[in-house]
């Protein structure tokens, strides 16, 4: 197949019938090339099938099947607006939503195979209503990324085979047709299905990119590229033209939300570069990410990450901190879960900034006890700039009670609460 394009479009894209309508609109602009597109479950389609897992989980299986039906009936609506012959995809819906329901049912799934089970539908529904739009304007074929995108059984968080997608992709894309593929999901070798990890999607257009050797990945979004920094948070934003790649897992790294961590890996193992593009603007040029040494601008970069605890570790004797005590406490944190954003010691003190989990932090402090004496600072946020300029620091840092910073040349981190 010559290189086709890839596309990749979130859920925010395909959020209402408007949105499909526009969609389409875009792909129409390309669609004298061969083209992959991937989607994801329409709004927050994914959210809901959770809480059927939920429901599923306790055993509440009307409530589970009541949640079901406000599904079918969220895509039914969009299905009615977007076709004046509705029934055909309709039915192809329904049968989707029987399979939810039937497999709502079996009690002898585990609580990961299960979860990947019913929440793979999202991708599954909202592929199928728009390959059958898109269809209309141009030569469409839907296809199952189940028989694509091959995993390990890792439910949940499961690893891409590699070989084995490569080939199945070759063999299965239709190169003379717009292939509309589902994002985020996969399956083993036995066909069970799989997810990739919560906003998997982008992944899967890596993944795509990566196997055919693709000229680009472009991922659409609702903003128009990639900023210096969330324009919630932060005040006089910049869009960033071009960005390294390196600079980008960097980004991803310090908690950049705008691209899922992984999505970035093959793609610089390829070359291949990475568009970010607004759906609402498509002909703005957007950001690109690979193919330079430097970013265009040079702007430093801020990101925020809320949700954090500061979790301080003395030892119980006055003892200094060494070695072996830093890798019992990463041992603990390795096998419990816990995310560590920062760390720093002193002579008798360790202190973590990790992602505050109302589930995983309390069996931790449980454990630690009887060897340190704790401190916890529940509350605390952490803020990273990259590149960094002395005003930058002072403008942001206004009025913060700081409890911690670190600095490199490069990066400054500050971990603070707002009392
Ligand atoms: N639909 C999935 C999620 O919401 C995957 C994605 O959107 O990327 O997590
Ligand atoms: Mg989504």
């Amino acid at each position: 197949m010559s290189t086709p394009l890839v596309f990749k479009f979130g859920g925010a894209s395909v959020k209402d019938a408007d949105s499909v309508r526009n969609v389409a609109r875009i792909i129409g602009l390309f669609a004298q090339r061969p083209m992959v597109v991937v989607v994801s479950a329409m709004g927050k389609t994914t959210n809901a099938f959770e809480e059927v897992v939920g429901y599923w989980s306790r055993n509440e299986l009307e409530l589970a099947k009541e949640k079901i039906g406000a599904i079918r009936e969220f895509h039914f609506e969009i299905i009615e607006a977007l076709f004046e012959e509705p029934s055909a995809v309709k039915s192809d819906v329904q049968e989707l939503v029987n399979q939810v329901s039937a497999g709502i049912d079996r009690a002898d799934l585990s609580y990961g195979e299960a979860y990947d089970f019913i929440v793979h539908h999202g991708e599954l529904i909202s592929t199928k209503i728009i390959a059958a739009f898109i269809g209309r304007i141009t030569p469409t074929v839907w296809q199952d990324t189940r028989l694509l995108v091959q995993t390990d059984d890792q439910f949940r968080r499961a690893t891409v085979r590699w070989l084995e997608t490569t080939t199945a992709i070759h063999n299965r894309l239709d190169p003379g047709k717009v292939n509309v593929v589902q994002g985020f999901i996969g399956a083993t070798a036995s066909g069970k299905p799989t997810t990739l990890g919560r906003e998997g999607s982008d992944y899967t257009g890596a993944v795509f990119a990566f196997c055919l050797g693709a000229d680009s990945l472009t991922i659409w979004k609702d903003v128009p590229g990639m900023l210096n920094g969330d324009p919630k948070i932060f005040q006089n934003t910049r869009k960033i033209d071009r960005l390294p790649f390196n600079e980008a897992i960097e980004l991803a790294f310090y908690g950049a939300s705008i691209i899922h961590p992984k999505t970035i890996q093959p793609l610089k193992k390829k070359g291949i570069p990475l568009h970010i593009k607004s759906f609402i603007n498509p002909t703005a040029e957007g950001t690109t990410i690979g193919g330079v040494d430097r970013a265009t601008p040079e702007v430093p970069n801020f990101i925020l990450k809320k949700n954090q605890a500061l979790l301080q570790l003395k030892t119980k004797d006055l003892a200094f901190i060494v070695e072996h005590h830093l890798s019992a406490i990463y041992q603990l944190f390795v096998d419990q879960g816990v995310v560590v954003n920062l760390m720093r010691n002193t002579a008798t003190k360790a202190m973590f900034c990790i992602n505050h989990d109302p589930f995983i932090v309390p069996s931790v402090l449980a454990e630690l006890t009887d060897s340190f004496d704790l401190e916890l600072v529940p509350e605390v946020e952490l803020l990273t700039i990259r590149n960094y300029q002395k005003e930058d620091e002072l403008r942001e840092t206004k009025g913060l009670n700081i409890l911690l910073e670190q600095r490199t040349p490069e990066v400054v981190q500050f971990v603070f609460n707002r009392f």
